[in-house]
């Protein structure tokens, strides 16, 4: 067991999970036993990631922009990053449009089947569009003020502030780059060990990985609404994951043609991160893993991970991008609306904005998608018809979610010279500590 690589070992606690929960819903007090014995594991794994996220960034991106050394560096790879994450989600947003326009899920939506969704999710679907509308009622450049945070201490205190962080690390990182090097030394060194001790636990949460997603599986099964009503929207969920299975293949190919790494060695690196993904549905929970793997498995270089990837886990979301675009497509379709091409052209603005204004989080993607049905005159109360399905579509999309960020900080890496070449496969236990 113990000598079972990672990936492995997650997946067979994600299977032991599904089985699991399968098994107690099958009696009385069974979905009670797993909410309150079982769940809480699932909830301390994924608090433990997110317990790392913020010293994380705050070290890794101070230390990755102050051994820049010159700041020309930095903006060439700010731009870089911007330009290709822009490139890969209005991508992913039109392969959306392309397989929603193709399968027409919408149409197979018989009258009875809508009437009964929108009947069941009418009160969720409510409350998402209330926290969409407090998002849309600010301004305009609210996204840049809320940018800069007026104190750096509290604004590390809330994981929804990802990207203040990453704004005072950068700040700080240029700091550190303009002072004489010699004064510089001893807060780089700090961060030097400070950035090991917080990879070193990552490792430690990652041995109860396994363990995790078994809870975290176990307990969506037996919270997860009837079948039958999964079954009505088969077409739209269908539509969505060729989507995004074509997603993936791009990234593939972005990486074996630009990058030069082989698929199999790209998934087989990526993919504990992957799978951790799916289990949490949060690309801000799996950022710690994601950095750690890119790192020390694809040999994208420090310097460039600290800074591709937190900014990547909060704006760059091709998976959420491309569910954006078939959910409300699919929405127009199951109400009888046909959608003109300038609509569909708007659907690739708003879905491509409102996916790098989506967090971090599950279900912030649905929240964001109420601003898409919005602009495009689509019916808000169609939010109630995907409702049921949504969690299963949300672990799916964060995967993809994670590995577009993934494949950037790789071209990039490799853009910039600062791909390792051959980066060293640690064996299982040398990296990770025996257990
Ligand atoms: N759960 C997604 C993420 O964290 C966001 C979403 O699409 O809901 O990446």
């Amino acid at each position: 067991m113990k000598k079972l690589p990672l990936h492995w070992r997650i997946m067979l606690g994600m299977v032991l999970g599904v089985i699991c929960g399968a098994i107690f819903t099958q009696f009385e007090g069974g979905a009670t036993i797993i909410s309150d014995w079982v769940k809480p594991f699932g909830t301390i794994f994924i608090n433990a990631l997110k317990l790392i996220a913020m010293p994380l960034i705050l070290g890794s991106l101070i230390k990755g922009v102050s051994d820049l050394k010159d700041i020309s560096k930095l903006s060439l790879m700010g731009g870089r990053t911007i330009g290709i994450y822009l490139v890969t989600t209005i991508l992913a947003v039109s392969i959306g449009l392309f397989m929603v326009n193709t399968i027409r899920p919408g149409n197979s939506i018989a009258e009875a089947t809508r009437m009964e969704l929108i009947a069941a999710y009418e009160s969720d679907a409510a409350e998402k569009q209330a926290v969409a509308k407090k998002q849309k009622e600010a301004g305009p450049l609210q996204a840049l003020v809320d940018l800069v945070p007026d104190n750096i201490f509290k604004a590390t205190t809330e994981n929804g502030n990802m990207l203040q962080v990453i704004f005072f690390a950068l700040f700080f990182g240029i700091g550190l780059i303009l002072i004489p090097p010699k004064k510089a030394k001893p807060v780089k060194d700090f961060f030097d060990a400070f950035n090991e001790v917080i990879l070193k636990l990552i490792d430690l949460i990652m041995l109860a990985a396994p363990c995790g997603v078994f809870a975290l599986l176990a307990a969506l099964i037996v919270e997860s609404p009837s079948f039958d009503l999964f079954k009505a929207l088969g077409m739209y969920a269908l539509t969505l994951l060729i989507g995004l299975g074509l997603m993936i293949g791009v990234y593939t190919l972005l990486v074996r043609f630009y990058v030069k790494i082989k698929p199999g060695r790209f998934i087989k690196g990526i993919s504990p991160a992957q799978l951790l993904a799916f289990s949490t549905s949060s690309s801000a929970a799996t950022l710690p893993v994601t950095m750690e793997r890119v790192e020390e498995h694809l040999g994208v270089d420090e310097e460039v991970a600290s800074f591709v990837l937190p900014i990547g886990a909060t704006i760059n979301m091709d998976g959420t991008s491309l569910y954006q675009a078939v959910a409300a497509v699919f929405i127009a379709q199951a109400f009888g609306m046909d959608l003109s091409l300038g609509t569909q052209l708007g659907i690739i603005l708003t879905a491509t904005l409102a996916s790098i204004g989506a967090a971090a989080v599950p279900g912030a993607g649905m929240v964001m998608l109420v601003i898409v049905l919005g602009q495009a005159g689509i019916p808000e109360a169609g939010l109630a018809l995907i409702f049921a399905i949504d969690r299963p579509l949300d672990m799916c999309r964060t995967v993809v979610n994670i590995t577009g960020d993934a494949s950037v900080s790789m071209m990039v890496a490799k853009s910039v010279g600062k791909l390792k070449k051959d980066p060293v496969e640690k064996k299982w236990n040398d990296h990770y500590p025996k257990d």
